[in-house]
């Protein structure tokens, strides 16, 4: 009997071993792919699947990956609950923790990464990514607009097309990608376009990357601007980012917006100006002594489509900003949030230059 239980233990003990060892034990001819759970509406429930109403971040990632037939024959799958909030909800603190959680799995034996995320906040998320990932290995967003419990849910296929992207070969150095109703998209073009319809995500200004159709690969492009491996962006140790506020510029905009977002201690503004990234001379005069103070105000529009002109209708040099080039206002936070991690001193110059190659 004492034998018997010796060479239980002495069975468990390798099989654990083998697992920590090689993490995935399933099948060595598929390649290793582990999905991040964050949120959203394709973990999202409602009480009828004909009605609009529903609560994001309901469902784990065990009972998502369950919901898909076939999607263990694309991969050897494992999946991690990083948190479960409607995007609406994501933040800065849940950014570092994927970051440095996707740095850390492809370094050791997964081949790419999955991250189930609500629609709202993706492109952000997607963005940040594509700068602090410090691989060329697939990462690919995905989410639903219809929650599980709809009628004609989304999310399965799209899970699907998200983990078979994320295990191709094919898929490697295209950065960060969002992967949603048969489309494949990258984090520096890719923008939520429309509320509700399945049809959110677009790439207005570049296209999209290429398609997914059950699992059925086309590239077109590779991405525009600098990502993941050549980044100069790390946040690695990093535990907290700056504070970088967004304005929405309108006609007859007050100036006392910026003075106030100044006063509340943000380290940097980014106004979501009109047309080419315009705003109220009373606007301009108040970003001016913002800059003046150390504080980079950068110009991005409240315009979907687009890059911002360079000395357009405003002179950056006279007033001490920058232009967003063709980053939208929350993807232009991000960069100026990292810009400001790297160097919090850093010349309108050189801030710039990044607007223009990120
Ligand atoms: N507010 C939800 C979220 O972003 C809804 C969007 C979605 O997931 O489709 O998580």
């Amino acid at each position: 009997m004492k034998k018997q239980l010796f060479i239980n233990y002495l069975l468990v003990a390798v099989l654990t071993m083998a697992i920590v060892q090689f993490g995935f034990s399933q099948n060595k001819d598929l390649p290793n792919i582990v999905i991040l759970a964050t949120g959203g509406t394709i973990a999202g429930a409602g009480e009828s699947s004909t009605g609009s109403s529903y609560t994001s971040g309901q469902v784990g990632i065990e009972a998502m990956i369950d919901a898909v037939p076939n999607i263990r024959k694309l991969a050897n799958l494992k999946g991690e609950q990083i948190s479960n909030v409607g995007s609406q909800d994501m933040s800065v603190k849940i950014w570092l923790d994927l970051a440095n959680r996707i740095n850390k799995l492809l370094t050791d034996d997964v081949d790419g990464i999955v991250i189930t995320h609500g629609t709202d906040t993706q492109e952000e998320t997607a963005y940040f990514l594509n700068l602090v990932v410090k691989s060329d290995k697939p990462v690919v967003l995905t989410g639903s607009m219809r929650p599980s419990t709809a009628l004609s849910a989304e999310g399965p296929l799209n899970l699907y097309n998200a983990v078979a992207v994320a295990a191709s070969q094919e898929a490697k150095e295209h950065g960060v990608m969002v992967v949603m109703n048969d489309e494949i998209h990258s984090a520096h073009a890719v923008k939520k376009m429309i509320t509700t319809p399945v049809q959110t995500f677009m790439s207005p200004q570049h296209g999209m990357l290429g398609t997914v159709i059950f699992g059925d690969i086309v590239f077109f492009h590779k991405p525009h601007g600098i990502h993941t491996v050549n980044s100069e962006f790390s946040v690695d140790g990093v535990t907290e980012l700056s504070r970088v506020d967004i304005v929405y510029a309108c006609a007859d905009m007050s100036p006392d917006l910026i003075d106030i977002m100044v006063k509340a201690g943000a380290k940097g503004i980014i106004i979501a100006g009109v047309g080419d990234a315009n705003m109220t001379e009373a606007t301009l005069e108040a970003a001016k002594k913002a800059t003046k103070k150390g504080i980079p105000v950068v110009r991005a529009s409240r315009v979907p489509v687009g890059a911002v002109l360079i000395h357009g209708e405003i002179n950056d040099e006279e007033y001490g900003t920058v232009s967003s080039d063709e980053l939208n206002p929350q993807k232009a936070r991000i960069l100026l949030m990292l810009a400001l991690q790297k160097d919090k001193d850093m010349s309108r110059e050189k801030l710039q230059e990044l607007f223009i190659n990120y």
